[in-house]
């Protein structure tokens, strides 16, 4: 028989986590793992592990402006990152939010959540990448470490037993475009989504750029060559090339081959771009 525990202070949820010897699987809003947990018992495999559900621990939920960072706690929903008054840097987040399930996984779904399943359609982690987010965790200490570094490969990736606290993501000024494709536009998981920040000079050259895949490697990547070609020159769709998407390695599975998630990934990179060339510049948010 296992355990529950719902703890209403990170200190009592650490007093639990340091505290049992048996396995413990940390729950936040559960739309991936009961899913998942169904799936496993429906083919028999009966596992019964401590359950440790953060839910009701609110210093983790909400967005802070933390002078030269923004905080979002790990138990945030995709709701609430709609809802948020945020500059427009935040857009690729806002509409990857928008896009993930439908509203009831919104409501429910966390962003601590999305980032722990470590899924390679998982789609905040390119948005994060290209926003230069760290991810905050906490075992006897807490700890950040720079999102590219936190995956370690499929689904996995550097936690072992630690609770992810929250993202912090530095203040800079920029506007933000994500783009996702699937089998059908709504409710479906992506074949390919990516994820553009950048910023401009008085006269329109990027200053500033970051771009990130995700589902077209194991984990979601930046695009270092890209991106460098991007800085000096004017927002144009054509500047993004095939040589630059070398570096992901996507597979052929039952959504798409890998040579259409290529072409994909490159189509909705220009997209990114095209929607950035008309957007106009933008302050940094320093609040
Ligand atoms: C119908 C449906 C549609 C979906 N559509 C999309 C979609 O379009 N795009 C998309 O990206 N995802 C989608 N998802 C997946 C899911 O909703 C999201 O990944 C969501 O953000 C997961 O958050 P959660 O709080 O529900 O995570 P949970 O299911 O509670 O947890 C997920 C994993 O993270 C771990 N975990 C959670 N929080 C923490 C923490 N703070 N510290 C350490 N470990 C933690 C858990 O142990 C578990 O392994 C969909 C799911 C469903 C059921």
């Amino acid at each position: 028989m296992s355990a529950y525990h719902r703890p209403a202070t990170l200190d009592e949820a650490l007093k639990v986590l340091f505290g049992t010897r048996a396995p413990l699987t940390v729950l936040a809003g559960g739309t991936d793992i009961y899913p998942a947990r169904t799936a496993r018992l429906a083919w028999g495999a009966l596992e019964p592990v401590d359950i440790l559900d953060l839910s009701a621990i609110k210093d983790l939920r909400g967005i802070k402006d933390c002078g030269d960072y923004w905080w979002i706690g790990a138990l945030t929903t995709w709701s609430d990152i709609i809802a948020a008054d945020l500059p427009p840097l935040f857009d690729c987040l806002k509409s990857a939010a928008r896009d993930i399930g439908g509203v009831q996984i919104q409501n429910r779904g966390t962003i601590g959540g999305n980032i722990c399943t470590a899924s390679p359609a998982g789609d905040a982690i390119p948005c994060l990448m290209a926003l230069d987010a760290e991810i905050e965790c906490i075992d006897a200490t807490p700890f950040r470490v720079p999102i590219d570094r936190f995956y370690t490969g499929y689904r996995t990736t550097i936690l072992d037993g630690e609770i992810v606290t929250g993202v912090r993501i530095p203040k800079q000024p920029g506007r933000s475009v994500f783009r996702k494709l699937g089998a059908r536009r709504y409710l479906v998981i992506s074949i390919a989504m990516v994820a553009v920040v950048i910023d401009t000079s008085a006269d329109g050259r990027i200053t500033h750029a970051r771009c990130a895949v995700g589902a077209c490697s194991a984990t979601a990547q930046r695009l270092p060559l890209l991106e460098a070609a991007l800085i000096g020159r004017a927002c144009d769709p054509a500047l993004a090339l095939p040589e630059h998407f070398a570096s992901l390695t996507p597979i052929d599975d039952i959504r798409a081959t890998a040579a259409y998630r290529r072409e994909v990934a490159l189509t909705l990179t220009r997209d990114c771009l095209s929607e950035l060339a008309v957007m106009p510049k933008q302050e940094a948010a320093h609040g």
